[in-house]
C-alpha cells in the first residue's frame, strides 16, 4: 500500500517543509482527539528528504472518515494552519 502523499503544506516554518512541500519521511498526525501534524518540528535548520515528497507514516484521529484501524486511508492530504495548530486540513469527521 502507498502512503497518502502530502500534496501541500503551509507551514513553511517546519524543518521538513521547502516552498511548502513536506519532505519528512512520514509524518504522524493526530493526538486521537485533534488532526494536527504531530511531526512538525522548527529547529533552524531543513531536514527531511530533498528529492522526496513527504507522506502519512500514521495517524492517530480515528474519528475521522479517511482513518481505518488507526492508518489514513486518503489519496492525498494538504497540511495548512487552523488558529495557531498545524492541522491535517483533509481531516473530516464520520
Ligand atoms: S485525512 Fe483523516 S485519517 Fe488522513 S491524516 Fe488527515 S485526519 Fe488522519
Amino acid at each position: 500500500m502507498d502512503l497518502p502523499i502530502i500534496t501541500t503544506c503551509e507551514a513553511e516554518a517546519c524543518a521538513y517543509n521547502r516552498d511548502r512541500t513536506c519532505h519528512a519521511g512520514a509524518i504522524t498526525v493526530g493526538d486521537t482527539v485533534r488532526p494536527h501534524c504531530d511531526t512538525f518540528v522548527e529547529v533552524g535548520a531543513k531536514g527531511g528528504i530533498a528529492t522526496e515528497t513527504g507522506r502519512v507514516g500514521a495517524c492517530k484521529v480515528a474519528g475521522c472518515r479517511h482513518n481505518h484501524d488507526l492508518e489514513c486511508q486518503a489519496e492525498g492530504i494538504t497540511v495548512g494552519y487552523v488558529k495557531n495548530e498545524v492541522d491535517c486540513l483533509t481531516y473530516a469527521p464520520r
